[in-house]
């Protein structure tokens, strides 16, 4: 062998080397994209199950797990896992409230996430539920499809002129900010840190959470989910709202004190609620129940209001996303074969 082949061969080696991917909870929606992205360079498990206690074996014999939002990585899972031989997790997705990142520093599992995939898919589905609920969209077409071309009842509003508050103007925020300006909305806005272009651009306010509970028309969440917002929206900032509010999670269901809200709902303090996210959405969001009896009665109970619209967690599914995610996956899983630095690591705080 030359010396130009050798090093060549060298260097092959060192920026394709292999690693075994347990890929848990895929879903037929993201498979091909995955399989697109990794060109045949590392060996894909695809797992259908998500990761819980009962299925952390699944990945024996791999050096990574890719997980999802709904897999549960606790400390029992971790060290399960780090038995296996698992040193990396690579998340394909921004969230990581549900990976115990103490447990895995301690183990020497080393884990990163796609930041940033589409700020726009999450945005664009937040106003598509604001408008799905204000023009009774699922109502009027489940009418006409039963031949009832009456109006009644499908009265909305405009947009124009309402007053959004946006809670968390980070990527998503910032964006819907952006969309809603479009649409003719006054901004108010809370977020820790301040974007000061949405006060230079769209005339927004930045205000504290009660005054953006007190004025909006439409309050939209896009804050993580943290201990410090774990049920920001609970029957005391609901009780501050203007009667008739909208609210809109596309963000985490804990933000949320779901009971709280049906109760806001029944009482019509809330006169509208947009979720994409749900609190008990584990084992529930994401995978076909629909041959089983519903055990969730609080899911149940926002199932029958006419002014409730639900989704599965799928504010992020647009193909530009689902793209996005796999290339960065495949970047971070990259890093990791190659003992390699990554900018999408998360360190234990
Ligand atoms: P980001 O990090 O860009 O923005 C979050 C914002 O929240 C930041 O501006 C930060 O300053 C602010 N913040 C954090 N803690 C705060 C606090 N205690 N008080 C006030 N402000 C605080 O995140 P992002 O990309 O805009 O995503 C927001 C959330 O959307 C994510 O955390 C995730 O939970 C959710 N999300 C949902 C989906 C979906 O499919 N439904 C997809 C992606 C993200």
């Amino acid at each position: 062998m030359g010396t130009f082949a050798l090093v060549a061969f060298t260097y092959f080696i060192a920026k394709y080397h292999n690693v075994k991917v347990a890929v848990y909870g895929t879903h037929k929606f993201e498979k091909g994209m995955l399989e697109k992205a990794n060109a045949g360079e590392h060996t894909l498990e695809f797992i259908e199950p998500r990761l819980t206690p009962a299925t952390a074996v699944l990945s024996e014999g791999c050096d990574a797990v890719c997980l999802f939002v709904s897999d549960q990585a606790n400390a029992q899972v971790l060290t399960q896992l780090h038995k296996q031989g698992i040193r990396f997790i690579a998340m394909r997705c921004a969230g990581y409230n549900n990976v115990d990142l103490g447990r895995a520093a301690a183990l020497g599992i080393r884990i990163a996430r796609v930041p940033a995939y589409s700020p726009y898919a999450v945005a664009e589905h937040a106003v598509a539920l604001m408008l799905g609920l204000n023009r009774k969209l699922v109502r009027a077409h489940n009418r006409v499809m039963d031949l009832n071309f009456a109006l009644d009842g499908l009265t909305g509003f405009d947009m124009n002129g309402k007053t959004a508050g946006i809670a968390g103007t980070g990527k998503i925020g910032a964006a819907v900010a952006r969309i809603l300006h479009g649409f003719g909305c006054r901004l108010l806005l809370y977020d820790k840190y301040h974007e000061e272009q949405l006060v230079k651009n769209y005339g927004a306010e930045y205000t504290s959470f009660e005054s953006l509970c007190n004025q909006s028309d439409i309050i939209t969440l896009h804050l993580p989910l943290l201990p410090d917002t774990k049920y920001i929206v609970n029957s005391a900032s609901i009780a501050t709202m203007k009667p008739g509010v909208m609210l809109v999670n596309t963000s985490r269901g804990a933000l949320v004190n779901t009971s709280d809200v049906v109760a806001g709902l029944k009482s019509g303090q809330i006169g509208y609620f947009g979720m994409d996210v749900y609190e008990e959405e584990e084992g529930l969001f994401f995978e076909d129940h629909s041959d089983e009896i519903l055990q969730d009665d609080t899911i149940a109970r926002l199932m029958a209001f006419n002014n409730v619209l639900i989704t599965s967690h799928q504010a992020f599914l647009t193909d530009t996303a689902l793209n996005n995610i796999a290339t960065t996956t495949f970047f971070n899983i990259g890093c990791f074969a190659n003992n390699a630095p990554c900018e999408n690591e998360i360190m234990a705080k």
